[in-house]
Formats: C-alpha cells, structure tokens, sequence
C-alpha cells in the first residue's frame, strides 16, 4: 500500500492516526516489542499526523520520533513532585484564556486543539473545555491587552495555534493589529514540523504584509523531525522575514545525548532556525520517565558549547511558577 501525503493540511489533520493498532502495522511492530505500551483508554490520546508518522524509522521500538508520541504504562504513575497545572498557568490565568506572568508580553490560549499529542507535554491536563475561545472571553482578552501599554508582544500558544484556520486566525490577528501597543506576535507551534502543508501561501503572505513583526518558534526536538519538506516550509518563512526560532525539550532517551543535540542545532541552521531555548521537563503528572536531572543537563550544554558556535547553544532553562521570567541553568 502506497500513502499519499495530502495537500490539503485541514484533510490531512483530520486524518491523523490515533488508533494504536494502526500505529503498530504501519510501523512492522508488534506489541510485543513494546512491553511498555498502554493499549488503554487515555483522557490524553494517540495523535500524530501521516507527515510525521513517515520520518518514523519502521521496525525500530527506540525511534526518537516515535517514543514522543507512543502512550506508555509509564504515564499512568502519580509520582510526588508532579502534578496537573507544574507551573502555575492556572493562579496565572487574570482572565481565562490569557496567561500573564511575565513583563511585557501575555500569553494566549487560542485553542487546545493539536495535531500531534506529544507525551511530555506539561499542558497535557489543561482544562481547555472550561476556557473555550469564545467571541466575548475574546473580546475581553483584547480589552485587557490594550489596556496594559507596558505589553508590548502577544504569544499564541494553545495547543497549537497554527491549527486554527487561516481565516479564524486572521480575524485574532486583524483584531490585534487594531492595538497600537502590540509590535510583535509571537506563535508556539509545532505543525511546521509536524504538518508543513499548514503553512499555506495565504499564512505566509498574510504574516509578510502584516504591520505587526511576526516570530514563529518551532517545537523541534530531534534532527530526525526537520527533513526536506520541513526545511521548504522554514525557508519560505525565512525569506518573508519571518524570525524563527526552536525551543525542545529535554527528553530522556530521546535528545538527552550530545550528538542528538549538536545535529539538532546543526539541522535547525541549516534551514535558518536559530536554537532559542532547551527545557528542562515541566514536572508534569505522566512525563517522569522523561525527566532528565538538572546536573546531567548541564553537563550537556557545556559540552555542546565546547562543539558548537555560541549561537547554536540553546540557553537551558526550567520554569519555576514564582519566578520573573524562565530561570537559566547554567
Ligand atoms: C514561557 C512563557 C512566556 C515566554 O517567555 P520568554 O522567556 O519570553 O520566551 C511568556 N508567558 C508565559 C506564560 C510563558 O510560560
Ligand atoms: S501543546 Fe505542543 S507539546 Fe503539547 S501536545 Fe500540543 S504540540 Fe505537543
């Protein structure tokens, strides 16, 4: 059987591969090989889009690609020290639907849905239901950001806000074009990695005409994520000024080796990325067995910046609730 990538990306996410069974035959493994898997029911499910199965090395139970999206018994552990909400968004939450933690810039939940679920993911247990994107929690959102003339930048986070459609993200960014405060926008996305056909020719044209600056921060974790059709994406971006950065995540057994991290950064260059932040886990109910400990991460970020230019080094940081900003490791 031949699978066809599909062009039209609202399609293709719509057809994301969440049944395991499918999972395990479109990669030749059986479960067997998997002992740790959890064929149950999870309120956190299965999700990953055609595009990103394809980068999944078949046959390979250790695929980096593939142990960020295969659900585990291990998740279902409630360990101390880990909860549902690790780093406060919820006590940061002013008005629902707006996190406001730091200086000069507010985040905003634009929606939870997302193409790919990622098992590390410290929003795994967000109540999104209860903070529906509605038109008028939306309307006050942009009351309290014209309000605030020290906010300067917006970050659209989610889930992921790049699987809104164009057109209901065009209509948020119109709205926040009308805010003579806001200079930059700011977008947490993984579907240029996950699903390049969402970066439509309208997308790009749409954020290059703009009066606002755009940054779009890529979630990338491994250099096996950024193949070609990736990298067109980046580019297209790239040469419509749009500034890109990545953030990953720390994750054990995944990217938590010097090489994994020195390809990474060399891949992310190579299409105009530049590594921004490496996260230490959020301490998140379900993710333990992704953690890694702080003394090992930053023995590997000096090793890394042994290897590699200064600017390839992503800074490591941790969230910590009360603190005024990300907190570096060094
Ligand atoms: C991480 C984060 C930001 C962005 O922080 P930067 O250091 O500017 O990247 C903003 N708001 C919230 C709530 C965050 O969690
Ligand atoms: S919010 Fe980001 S990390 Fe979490 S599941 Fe969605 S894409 Fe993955």
């Amino acid at each position: 059987m031949k699978y066809e990538l599909i062009s039209d990306w609202q399609t293709e996410l719509a057809r994301s591969i969440t049944d395991l069974s499918e999972l395990l035959s479109r990669l030749q493994l059986s479960s067997d090989e998997l002992p740790q898997l959890d064929t149950g029911k999870s309120h956190f499910s299965l999700r990953v889009t055609e595009s990103y199965l394809q980068r999944i090395q078949p046959e390979n139970p250790q695929d980096p690609l593939l142990l960020q999206i295969l659900p585990t018994q291990q998740e279902n552990l409630i360990l101390p020290g880990y909860s549902q909400d690790p780093v406060g968004d919820l006590d940061a939450s002013n008005i629902p639907g707006i996190i406001h933690k730091y200086t000069g810039r507010v985040l905003i939940i634009a929606t939870g849905a997302c193409g790919i679920h990622c098992r590390y993911c410290f929003r795994r247990h967000y109540p999104y239901q209860e903070f529906q994107f509605t038109p008028s929690r939306w309307s006050a959102m942009l009351d309290y950001i014209a309000s605030r003339e020290t906010v300067h930048e917006v970050i659209l986070s989610g889930g992921d806000p790049f699987s809104l459609s164009d057109q209901r993200l065009f209509r948020i960014l119109d709205d926040l074009d009308g805010l003579p405060n806001i200079k930059r926008v700011r977008f947490h996305t993984r579907m240029p990695v996950i699903l390049p056909a969402r970066v439509t020719p309208e997308l790009v044209t749409y954020l290059a005409e703009s009066r606002i600056q755009f940054v779009v921060v890529i979630h990338s974790n491994h250099a096996q994520e950024l193949n070609d059709e990736v990298g067109k994406v980046l580019k297209v971006m790239s040469s419509a000024d749009i500034t890109l950065l990545n953030q990953s995540v720390l994750l054990k057994g995944i990217n938590d080796d010097v090489s994994s991290l020195i390809h990474l950064s060399e891949q992310l260059i190579k299409y105009s990325v530049l590594p921004y932040y490496l996260h230490q886990l959020d301490p998140v109910q379900g993710a333990h067995h992704f953690q890694v400990e702080d003394k090992r991460a930053k023995e590997l970020i000096k090793k890394l910046s042994s290897s590699l230019s200064g600017y390839l080094v992503p800074r490591l940081v941790k969230e910590i609730a009360t603190k005024p900003a990300k907190v570096l490791l060094k």
